[in-house]
């Protein structure tokens, strides 16, 4: 199976819901004007990669933008989730709620939610649980300090963090046919630093040994890298074998970087 390349949006808490709708729109029109453009359901190809889009706005944005954006072939993804199914935990947004909005994605483990919220590897590894069982992908993050970078320790910091989540995976009784991890250098986030691709080529050969050898159950597994992508570092990432895309902070927020983003790399 040829795999599609992924280019996730995660605006974070930018972009207000009229520049949330209009950018969408503009995503509508490239898929449309794309002469590439393929049968509803299907992400755009370019080459012979299929590319598949996904959004992440804020909670709010989610469904006037995933209505916007019935019958395209986008996805619409959320930014987190619970790690409750349902109760009184005021606040919070659980993986079913997500769903019926229109969600079929999900970031979970990102480094601002680990760093400002806690949030523990093992509350990552439930929310993985919740989001499989709503029929939700999750899109999982990991990635070193930059202490960590200068100690080299980045792999040991990787497997430690994916432990739980593995371990949550293997057990849980319902699981989608593919699960997606972003690699994201907590240093390279928002600061124009990224790994070298000699770097990235060890990190991602390591990470598809280690998943596809200790997952049992989960065939298919996205690799995507994050961090400081522009146009031109992804131009150059993308020759990193075993990256199938990209989660994009900063680039994101402006339709033409992001185009260029996922029509040039
Ligand atoms: C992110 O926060 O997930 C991210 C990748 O941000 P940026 O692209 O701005 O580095």
């Amino acid at each position: 199976m040829q795999k599609a390349r992924i280019y996730v949006a995660n605006w974070k808490m930018n972009m207000h819901l009229d520049s949330g709708l209009q950018f969408a729109n503009d995503c509508k029109a490239l898929m449309n004007d794309n002469e590439n453009t393929e049968k509803q359901g299907s992400p755009f190809s370019q080459n012979g990669a299929k590319k598949h889009i996904i959004l992440c706005p804020t909670f709010p944005a989610i469904y006037p933008i995933a209505q916007l954006l019935q019958n395209v072939p986008i996805s619409i993804g959320a930014q987190n989730c619970s790690e409750h199914e349902i109760g009184a935990y005021t606040g919070e947004v659980s993986a079913q709620s997500l769903s019926e909005i229109g969600c079929s994605y999900c970031i979970i483990g990102h480094s601002e939610r680990r760093k400002y919220f806690h949030e523990t590897n093992e509350v990552i590894a439930r929310k993985v649980v919740k989001l499989f069982a709503s029929t939700i992908n999750p899109i999982i993050c990991i990635g070193e300090t930059a202490q960590d970078h200068k100690d080299n320790k980045t792999l040991e910091v990787l497997e430690h963090q994916l432990n739980p989540i593995i371990k949550a995976i293997n057990e849980a009784e319902q699981f989608p046919e593919t699960v997606i991890f972003a690699y994201e250098p907590v240093w390279a986030i928002g600061t124009g630093k990224t790994p070298n691709n000699e770097t990235l080529h060890a990190t991602f050969n390591w990470l598809a040994a280690h998943l596809t050898r200790n997952i049992k159950n989960i065939k298919v597994i996205y690799l995507l890298y994050g961090g400081s992508v522009d146009e031109h570092t992804a131009l150059e990432m993308v020759k990193v074998q075993n990256i199938d895309g990209f989660l994009i902070g900063g680039a994101s927020l402006d339709f033409q970087k992001f185009k260029n983003i996922v029509s040039l790399a």
